[in-house]
């Protein structure tokens, strides 16, 4: 049975003591739920978050990580130096890193291989972008981030793969793809995996959906078939309307 999750993005936002005060909201108003919440502050905050949240139900993850052991890449954090503060999962290959970093697919598949020799879970994020959508190749976009991402894991590592589709032109833009389109692209996205892998894996694995979910949308989303949760973002930075979707699954 794979899981239903919710997780918050915060990207860069939120210093120090604000993290603080949303992390105490957000204990304060966490629903009884069966589905997993993640939170993902920013590095300099996440050891605080971890301490804040020992004993929660919500889990804090990182954002990003390098591929690298160790060594001469300033500015970077390393598997062993997430695992080392109690961080046991990592976001990977979000859009804003793919565009803005210039995160390739090949440098992708190496963190995502070095996450996983590490036991992180990894979070891998991937979609189409608007021109993609209009010309009709989002499915050929998003099959080629997976091959190119993902399909040279062995089948035992996908118990530690949760996917995130994300149409860049849905992220922060507060155009939300249909509940329609959302769950035709996570069938074919499951339908990839069972092609590549078995029915086993796809069936076992969490397609989160993430681009502009809110309270006011997110529970036709996630009411779809293989829509088992969402990455969110700007909502994420509210506790209301972050616990306001979570309850909406
Ligand atoms: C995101 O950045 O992953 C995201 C989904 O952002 P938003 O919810 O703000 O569109």
């Amino acid at each position: 049975m794979r899981s239903k999750i919710v997780a918050g993005n915060w990207k860069m936002n939120k210093t120090y003591h604000e993290m603080e005060i949303l992390l105490g909201e957000l204990e304060a108003k966490v629903p009884d739920t069966e589905a997993e919440i993640m939170v993902a502050p920013s590095f300099v905050n996440l050891p605080r978050a971890f301490m804040m949240l020992e004993s929660s139900v919500i889990e804090p993850i990182a954002q990003n990580m390098h591929f690298a052991e160790s060594g001469a890449y300033t500015g970077e954090v390393s598997a062993d130096m997430l695992l080392g503060i109690g961080i046991e999962t990592v976001i990977l290959g979000h859009s804003e890193r793919r565009s803005i970093f210039g995160e390739t697919d090949d440098v992708l598949a190496k963190k995502v291989v070095a996450a996983l020799a590490k036991n992180l879970r990894v979070v891998f994020c991937f979609g189409e972008e608007l021109e993609d959508r209009k010309s009709d190749n989002h499915f050929n976009i998003v099959a080629d981030q997976l091959t190119k991402g993902l399909f040279n894991l062995e089948a035992d590592a996908w118990k530690n793969i949760v996917l995130a589709y994300e149409p860049v032109w849905a992220i922060g833009t507060g155009e939300t793809a249909s509940p329609e389109q959302a769950q035709e692209m996570h069938a074919f996205i499951r339908k990839a995996i069972s092609d590549k892998y078995d029915a086993t894996i796809a069936d076992n694995v969490s397609i989160l959906y993430g681009g502009s979910v809110k309270p006011a949308n997110a529970a036709e989303i996630f009411s779809k078939p293989d829509v088992d949760g969402g990455l969110i973002g700007g909502a994420s930075l509210n506790a209301d309307d972050f616990m306001a979707i979570v309850k909406a699954i």
